[in-house]
């Protein structure tokens, strides 16, 4: 899906970490809409989205200036207290349109200059891996998750249409860390899976996040119980998928490559 892309100036960068995101000082979000349109993203039912008239996926703000302000703010903020940031939490700091606008880069630069206390970095794209050298300035300051739902691309295509191929990002997984920057996989939200999948993970990263609709939605499961998105597992005649237990299933398949307490569930894979 190409989308409607818009240039902006926003008045602020910075957001407090709240909710979901509380063991964050800040969220920082480079563009606001998101091109990869997950059927699951309960970002649609969010203000951000309802608020805009047009349907998730379709349009995408580019933040203009962001370094300048961003590097302002960060100044501010730093002399309150520590300061750590999740980026990002209602799109994705890797949009296809980062290749040209590098905005998440211009971010980057200006945290490699003054680094915050932490960055977790949340991305589904390979286009990470073009600032690896900024990332790399981070030190352990900087943990890049890369969400990887399935190891089966059948699925991917069925749930993710337009993100990034699965072999894409466990080849990001691989080149962030040959990089010696911090990775994490994140299987979230829980697809249904091979049950090779732990092992596929096992051979590229040292630490996976598991969460589900259920205790990551920040609804207990009930937004995406409005967005309908059980129907897309009956599609495919696998709603034992969609369940609260399912994840456990995943959970002991890890559970047989990764020490336990290399396997995060929900919330606490994302802490800082
Ligand atoms: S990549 Fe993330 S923010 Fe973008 S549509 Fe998918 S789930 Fe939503």
């Amino acid at each position: 899906m190409i989308p409607a892309y818009f240039h902006k100036y926003p008045k602020t960068l910075l957001n407090k970490g709240t909710g979901f995101l509380s063991g964050y000082s800040h969220s920082l979000n480079p563009y606001a809409g998101c091109s990869f349109g997950c059927s699951y993203c309960y970002v649609r039912q969010m203000p951000v989205s309802v608020f805009r008239g047009a349907e998730w996926g379709t349009w995408v703000d580019v933040k203009m200036g962001a370094a300048e302000l961003f590097r302002t703010e960060l100044q501010k903020a730093k002399a309150k207290g520590p300061v750590t940031i999740f980026m990002s939490s209602s799109t994705d700091p890797y949009q296809p349109a980062e290749h040209k606008e590098r905005v998440t880069r211009s971010l980057l630069e200006a945290m490699a200059d003054d680094p915050p206390d932490f960055l977790f970095v949340q991305t589904r794209s390979p286009l990470v891996c073009r600032d690896a050298d900024l990332l790399r300035r981070l030190g352990d300051k900087v943990r890049v998750s890369v969400t990887v739902e399935t190891d089966r691309e059948d699925i991917r295509k069925h749930f993710s249409p337009y993100a990034p191929p699965i072999n894409a990002r466990l080849r990001t997984l691989r080149l962030l860390a040959d990089a010696g920057i911090p990775t994490q996989a994140t299987i979230a939200p829980l697809l249904p899976s091979t049950d090779k999948f732990a092992e596929t993970l096992q051979t590229l990263v040292d630490r996976v996040c598991l969460d589900d609709y259920f205790m990551g939605d920040g609804s207990g499961g009930k937004r995406t119980r409005r967005m309908g998105i059980r129907a897309l597992y009956e599609q495919l005649g696998l709603e034992e998928w969609y369940d609260p237990s399912a994840y456990r299933v995943v959970r002991e398949r890890l559970l047989k490559v990764f020490p336990e307490d290399r396997v995060y569930i929900s919330q606490a894979g994302f802490e800082p």
